[in-house]
């Protein structure tokens, strides 16, 4: 399997920028074995379906737990499904921190997911002061726990992990490539056991951009990445894009 890229626009963008990134990064997806998926705020997703000669897949940044009803503001995975989304960002460390998002509520939202067919690209990672307190590997593990145990274990191998540290979202301050690999080592291993034989696809997010990439993918456990800031620049991003598929 190839390594996966993962876009995420947060409340970003314009119609125009997804012109130019499907222009920039559409083939690309071609002519590597990367996967190059598009979070898009949802108003984009909607005009992204036109892109129907793109290898790029699209994937929501959010969405309910319930089915339908009177939830002004919210979109339904039906409704995500309709539109030809394939994948959903599921516990963002700003939608946990912004919109008091809890472990419980993630698994909720991962397991609507997971009956309607949409990947959950489940996010995990502790704050500055955790990790300071050497708390970083407890953290991740209830977050992702929380999960395995709540879904059924024959859909869990759809989900993907990303291991987003808080305190390297939007600073510029990565995570080394050894601090990463340490996590997701501890991320799969605490899969494996949990669910026998599952195999997780953990990606790293948290300023990567297209000079730190190669490093970060070098990782024997660091299976693609989650791009914020990164992905806001058409050309900017194929070249990360590049990197990350070692196509130069
Ligand atoms: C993110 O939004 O998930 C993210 C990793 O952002 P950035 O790349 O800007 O740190």
């Amino acid at each position: 399997m190839g390594p996966l890229v993962v876009a995420n626009w947060k409340m970003n963008g314009s119609e125009q920028l997804l012109q130019a990134v499907v222009q920039e990064v559409g083939e690309l997806a071609e002519t590597t074995s990367a996967t190059v998926v598009l979070a898009l705020p949802a108003p984009y997703l909607a005009l992204a379906r036109g892109f129907d000669n793109t290898q790029l897949e699209w994937a929501g940044q959010n969405v309910h737990w319930l089915k339908s009803g009177a939830y002004t503001g919210e979109v339904s995975a039906e409704m995500l499904s309709e539109m030809g989304v394939g994948w959903c960002l599921v516990g963002h460390s700003e939608r946990r921190q912004y919109c008091s998002e809890t472990d419980e509520l993630v698994l909720a939202k991962t397991n609507t997911c997971l009956e309607l067919g949409i990947r959950p690209i489940v996010c995990v990672g502790e704050n500055l002061r955790e990790r300071q307190a050497g708390k970083a590997l407890e953290v991740v593990s209830r977050q992702l726990l929380t999960v395995l145990n709540g879904v059924p274990t024959a859909l869990a191998p759809l989900i993907v992990v990303a291991y987003e540290p808080v305190w390297a979202i939007g600073t510029g301050e990565e995570a080394s490539p050894e601090t990463a690999q340490e996590v997701h080592e501890a991320v799969k291993r605490a899969a494996r056991s949990k669910i026998d034989g599952l195999e997780l696809r953990v990606l790293y997010g948290g300023s990567v951009n297209a000079d730190n990439a190669k490093a970060l993918m070098r990782m024997p456990d660091v299976d693609g990445v989650l791009v914020g800031g990164a992905s806001l620049q058409a050309h900017g991003f194929r070249r990360l894009c590049e990197q990350v598929a070692g196509s130069v």
